[in-house]
Parts: structure tokens; C-alpha cells; sequence
């Protein structure tokens, strides 16, 4: 779950990492209000949950209350990146000296916590991760013996940040060790962190990504989730607790464990073909969470094609087969399903499916082989 940047902020600030003054608003006369308070140059933020807003025209400098609440009439309503914007945050604004990029997140390979910083961050931080990678500095840190401060000190020698802050960034990057790992997230950025002309450190925009495996851990953060993001197949997996994803391909993928979802991914891609999501049923899944699975992906334009690969533990066959079979006759549908169905109750399963006009399969590079070729034919 991706956090807005004001509920980045709100978090960074309980932990003394420094932010612009500022508050939220969801109308222009608002934003008018609060430009007052500040009594001076504010920006005014879209928080929408897209990158590159600054780019895309949503990061706005305005210098009085009477311009804030005329640009944030235009922008509030606009869309950024397709995301209508519903709320800004205006802060007062920072005068900058230099624009640092500052993230911890997972290094999966090391099993452990990586910091990640740059002299130029910014806007630009992906163009100079990609022209000039020797300018991105990374720190691994073991997650028994946690950020040290010789670790931080290092990087801020790599960054070259003035001797005379070093104290307030290794603070700082205590206290983001400390958001990043009470909050169970796997991305805690800070993108500009900002040395400003009066020599402070200010972080000016905020990003974090809790993992939603933890999320049960967090039941405050839970209660904040902004679902008006969320696509309808998103919510629809939410509320049915199906582990989906959304991928580019067109071959909807039905499967019942993380595990069997790889290796069906791995085989449509080894026949040539491409997935249109990772689509898990988890284990025992009832036929109605088997139809809201099939909902979910029939409703998705860019699928051409359903394999649905069902290996019968504690799911049973039958059950899986009633959902599909409650899907065919609620929707009126030309797309292909190929079915492999083995393991419990298997053969009431088929007996379900019988008279219903499916492909089926009985191993799995036969299945995928079968979804490969429809779903070619399909998008030909
Ligand atoms: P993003 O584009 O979504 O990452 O939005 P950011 O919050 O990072 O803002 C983008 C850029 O706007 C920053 O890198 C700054 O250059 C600029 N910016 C944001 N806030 C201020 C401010 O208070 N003062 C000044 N001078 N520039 C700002
Ligand atoms: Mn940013």
C-alpha cells in the first residue's frame, strides 16, 4: 500500500524528520486559507499517487492567497497521469540549495535493508540512475544489527554533505530506519531532501510503501487507505482477499497458490505467450471466490484468454468447478477457458464441468501450449 505524500509527511514529522510547515486542502478557497496562515511563497502539491508529479504540472510555486486559490481551482478536479486530484498540500515554500535524494528499501538478493542517496535528487533521479550510476551510493544494512551511525557518516562523506550536517543526517537517517522498519515498509524515500539556503536539512516530499502482508499489523494505516485509486479489479480482489496482480499480457491466469502462479507465469512465457496477471485463489477457495476471480479478469479488456490451473490439496476441484460454472452462466462470454483440474475431488469437478463448452488440459505444458495458441489467434 502506497502512501500519500501528507501521510508520509505526518509519519516523517512523528519521527523529527524536519518538513515545510503546511496543511491539506481540498477546496480553493481553502488552499486560500492556509496560504494566509503561512503568510508568505507556498507550493501547492496534487496528492495523487503517481511519480513525476513536478513534471506532469502538479507542483505548483504560487506567492500569494489570492494566486493559490485561482491555481488551486484549476488544478483540483485536473487529472495528473489520468489521477483526478482531490486534495493538495500547501506548504510553505523552501528555498533550495541543493536537492539530495535520500531512500532505504529491500534488497532481496542480500536479504537485507539497502540505503540508496545522491548528491543531485530530484526530478531527475531516474535520468542520472541511468546515465550516471556512479552518482547513486547504497549502504546494505543488516537487519539484526540496524542502521549504525558510522554507516550513515559514510554515506553522507559519499554525498558530500556539509561536515556541519552530518549530525542532523544521521538523525535523520535514524528516524527513516526507524519509519521503514516500525511500519513494515518496503520503500521509504525521500525525494528531494533538501539542504536549504539557510543550511538546513528539510525533507520536501515523501514516499512510502508498507507491504501488505503487514498490513494486518497496521490496522490505522489500513483505516486510511485511499481505495479511490484502486482499478475495480483491484477492489474486487481486496474484498474477496484474492492475491492479484495486474500484468501487460493477455492470458488471465487462475491459480490456486504463489507458487503454481510463477510456474504457470514461467510456462506461458517459456510457449511464448504473456500473462495479464498473477491471479491467486490462496487454498480452499470457495466457488464464490473462484467466480470473483474469473469476474476480475473477464472484465479486463486485455484478456483474450483464461487458463485456469487448479492443483487439488485443501482447494477442492468441485468447488472450483461450481465457480466456474456460476461465471459461464452469469456471463455471456466468447472467451476462451482452458482448464487443467486435477487433485481432490477431481472427478466431480470434471463431472461439473461436462456439458459446459471449456478446453481442457492434463498437464500443464499442455495448457499453457493450448491459452498460447488461443490467445495468439485471439489478439491476431
Ligand atoms: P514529484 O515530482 O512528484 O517527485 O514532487 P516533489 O515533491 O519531489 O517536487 C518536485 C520538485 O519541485 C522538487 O524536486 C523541487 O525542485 C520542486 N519543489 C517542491 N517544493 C518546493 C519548494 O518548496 N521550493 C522550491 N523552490 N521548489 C520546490
Ligand atoms: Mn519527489
Amino acid at each position: 500500500m502506497r502512501l500519500h505524500e501528507y501521510q508520509s509527511k505526518d509519519i516523517f514529522s512523528n519521527y523529527q524528520i524536519p518538513i515545510p510547515r503546511g496543511r491539506l486542502a481540498s477546496t480553493p478557497e481553502e488552499a486560500k486559507l492556509i496560504t494566509e496562515e503561512i503568510n508568505g511563497p507556498v507550493v501547492l502539491k496534487a496528492q495523487v499517487l503517481v511519480g513525476g508529479r513536478g513534471k506532469a504540472g502538479g507542483i505548483r510555486l504560487v506567492k500569494s492567497p489570492d494566486e493559490a486559490e485561482d491555481v488551486a481551482s484549476k488544478i483540483l478536479g485536473e487529472r495528473i497521469k489520468d489521477i483526478p486530484v482531490r486534495r493538495l498540500l500547501i506548504e510553505e515554500a523552501v528555498s533550495i540549495q541543493q536537492e539530495i535524494y535520500f531512500g532505504m528499501t529491500v534488497d532481496r538478493e542480500k536479504g537485507e535493508t539497502l540505503l540508496i542517496a545522491s548528491a543531485e535528487g530530484g526530478v531527475d533521479i531516474e535520468e542520472i540512475a541511468r546515465l550516471s550510476p556512479e552518482k547513486i551510493f547504497r549502504v546494505n544494512i543488516n537487519p539484526l544489527l540496524g542502521l549504525r551511525d558510522f554507516q550513515a557518516r559514510n554515506l553522507a562523506t559519499d554525498i558530500e554533505i556539509p561536515r556541519e550536517l552530518w549530525r542532523s543526517f544521521i538523525a535523520l537517517s535514524r528516524s527513516l530506519y526507524n519509519v521503514y522498519t516500525d511500519l513494515d515498509a518496503t520503500l521509504a524515500e525521500i525525494n528531494p531532501l533538501v539542504i536549504t539556503t539557510g543550511k538546513r536539512l528539510v525533507a520536501l516530499d515523501g514516499k512510502i510503501i508498507i507491504d501488505d502482508n503487514a498490513l494486518f499489523r497496521h490496522p490505522e494505516l489500513l483505516d486510511r487507505r485511499d481505495i479511490t485509486i484502486e482499478s475495480p479489479q483491484e477492489s474486487e480482489a481486496r474484498k474477496f482477499c484474492l492475491s492479484y496482480i495486474k500484468l501487460d499480457g493477455n492470458i488471465g491466469c487462475l491459480v490456486n497458490g504463489a507458487g503454481l502462479a510463477m510456474a504457470t507465469m514461467d510456462i506461458i512465457q517459456h510457449k511464448g505467450g504473456q500473462p495479464a496477471n498473477f491471479l491467486d485463489i490462496g487454498g480452499g477457495a470457495s466457488s464464490e471466490k473462484v467466480a470473483a476471480a474469473l469476474r476480475i479478469m473477464l472484465t479486463d479488456k486485455q484478456v483474450k484468454t483464461i487458463l485456469i490451473n487448479i492443483f487439488g490439496g485443501i482447494t477442492r476441484c468441485d468447488e472450483v468447478a461450481l465457480g466456474i460454472q456460476q461465471t459461464l452462466a452469469d456471463f455471456d462470454t466468447n472467451i476462451p477457458f482452458v482448464i487443467r483440474l486435477v487433485g481432490t475431488n477431481e472427478a466431480e469437478g470434471k463431472q461439473i464441468l461436462a456439458d459446459s463448452n471449456l478446453i481442457t488440459a492434463d498437464s500443464l505444458e499442455e495448457a499453457a501450449e493450448k491459452a498460447v495458441s488461443l490467445s495468439q489467434e485471439l489478439s491476431a
